[in-house]
């Protein structure tokens, strides 16, 4: 549709950063904009309409995006943090992404939770991979993942075992 190819066009490409060779996605236009905002929030939802209980967002882009979903459809949130960040005891799994390491924590969920994962970008797919195995862990069942762009040169669906995956925009 027109307003998500006018989304698409505020999403920006920044050469060498955090590290040189990377080509970061800039999505703060993007957010910045109410109609290519609000587009991209209702064309994540749809794929997913009805059939999840919980948004569940990776710090910190991640929020900014689940944030608006969860109002949108009617669900709650639960925000995925990095280590250390959550006041109560959190399951944790560690992961490596493109280009660093981390650790990832939630508080509980009630068992048998449908839990869409949100995150801005999918690149190698380490990030979701392992929102995935902490939801797992604590009893929540992930219906799929929906991402603003997915960076598809960096095989991120094919490590995600055949999880239902949205994707607005591909680079
Ligand atoms: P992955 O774990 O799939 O390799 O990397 C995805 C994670 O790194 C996401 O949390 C995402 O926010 C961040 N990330 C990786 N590359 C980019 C990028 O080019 N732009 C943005 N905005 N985030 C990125």
């Amino acid at each position: 549709a027109a307003a998500l190819d006018r989304a698409e066009s505020l999403i920006l490409s920044i050469p060498d950063y955090p590290e040189p060779g990377i080509l970061f996605r800039d999505i703060t236009p993007l957010l910045a904009d109410a109609a290519g905002l609000r587009a991209c929030i209702d064309a994540l939802i749809e794929p997913f309409a009805g059939t999840f209980d919980v948004v569940a967002g990776v710090e910190a882009r991640g929020f900014l995006l689940a944030g608006a979903i969860a109002v949108a459809a009617d669900v709650g949130l639960v925000p995925i943090r990095k280590a250390g960040k959550l006041p109560r005891p959190a399951a944790a799994v560690s992961y490596t992404l493109e280009y660093a390491t981390a650790t990832i924590e939630a508080h509980d969920i009630v068992d048998g939770t449908r839990v869409l994962l949100v995150d801005d970008v999918l690149a190698t797919g380490g990030t979701i991979a392992a929102a995935h195995e902490l939801v797992d862990a604590l009893g929540g069942v992930v219906v799929g993942t929906a991402v603003l762009m997915e960076l598809d040169a960096l095989g991120g669906r094919a490590v995600l075992g055949g999880m239902p995956v949205t994707a607005l925009f591909h680079a």
